[in-house]
């Protein structure tokens, strides 16, 4: 396989992922492989959602293709906000509208273990393939760290003393959910 599309119109997912992918395969943007507008994302499990998301741009291009979907789990939660991780606080809302309400719904909580999971679904001639990344933590009672986006600063992965936001880009991208799931796809690609 010389080239995949990547359904994501994330422009720094799809650099970080192309940048761990490029002596594997050619990672080609929507909009170079001339597909445009919103990529459907209405199901109610990651799996379902990455694969929404690789069936639309199969579906318009019959040109092989893959698709992430990633979800904050918390235990106490009972998984929650999983697949709604980006619109846990109502939609359009911001990363620190989530976050708020995330140290809200577990104010006085003392069980803090949560996870990130990724899961990537690979449309190869129509037919989807799975694979996924995950990395366990705790939920922090209180932001700290400024880099990264979304649930980084109260994110505190296991074996870590600080957070996904107080580390160099380059260590969270080798222990996140979504740098284990692109190298399991990766792993994969290299022995097909
Ligand atoms: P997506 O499926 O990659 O768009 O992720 C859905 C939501 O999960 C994002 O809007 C973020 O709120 C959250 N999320 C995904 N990956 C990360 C991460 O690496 N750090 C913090 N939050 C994340």
């Amino acid at each position: 396989m010389d080239e995949l599309i990547f359904a994501t119109n994330n422009v720094h997912k799809l650099e970080e992922v192309r940048r761990m992918l490029a002596d594997v395969v050619h990672v080609a943007s929507l909009h170079e492989a001339g597909l445009e507008g919103e990529i459907p994302e209405t199901a109610d499990t990651l799996a379902g959602n990455a694969l929404q998301k690789a069936q639309w741009v199969w579906e318009r291009s019959g040109r092989n293709c893959f698709a992430d979907d990633t979800g904050l789990e918390v235990d106490a939660l009972n998984g929650a906000p999983g697949v709604y991780s980006a619109r846990y606080a109502g939609d359009r809302c911001s990363f620190d509208d989530n976050i708020d309400k995330l140290l809200g719904a577990l104010q006085g909580v003392e069980d803090r273990r949560a996870d990130f999971r990724t899961v990537i679904c690979l449309m190869e001639q129509g037919v989807p393939r799975y694979f996924e990344g995950r990395v366990d933590g705790q939920i922090l009672s209180a932001r700290c760290g400024s880099a990264g986006f979304g649930y980084d600063p109260v994110f505190m992965p296991d074996r870590f003393a600080v957070s996904f936001a107080e580390m160099p880009m380059e260590v969270k991208n080798r222990i996140s959910h979504r740098g284990r799931a692109i190298a399991a796809l990766r792993q994969y690609l290299t022995t097909v």
